[in-house]
């Protein structure tokens, strides 16, 4: 049987925190790289646009699929942490899928940071 693959640290943004999650990424360019990284479809273009060197996988766009595709990897015990700049003045069409995905976060006690003054303390405690 193939060893199982390390966890991975999910990075999602919705649209007006995009640019946000891609300046964070940059200033912890040393923690990230060399790690398995996942994010849903645009967030990943974007942040491969910036980074190409990453290790970063990418998902379905989140309201495709994708926020749902990375609660099965936390159901799955894929994931180390998640990191989701959420935009708290938006009403999202698929804000079933964005509930349905930090519910299980919470549900597996996995690390969350909505916010980047969370992320800064997640990061610092992988
Ligand atoms: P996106 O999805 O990265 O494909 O924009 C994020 C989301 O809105 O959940």
């Amino acid at each position: 049987m193939a060893p199982a693959a390390p966890p991975a640290i999910a990075l999602v943004a919705h649209d007006a925190r995009k640019a946000a999650l891609v300046d964070w990424v940059g200033d912890h360019l040393a923690r990230l790289a060399g790690r398995p990284l996942v994010a849903t479809g645009t967030t990943g273009a974007r942040i491969l646009e910036a980074h190409p060197a990453l290790d970063l996988v990418r998902l379905k766009s989140g309201p495709l699929g994708g926020d749902q595709q990375l609660g099965a990897m936390i159901a799955e015990g894929r994931l180390a942490a998640l990191i989701f700049f959420v935009d708290p003045l938006t009403p999202m069409p698929h804000d079933v899928d964005v509930k349905a995905l930090t519910r299980l976060a919470e549900v597996y006690d996995l690390p969350m940071a909505l916010n980047r003054a969370t992320a800064d303390l997640v990061i610092a405690g992988l």
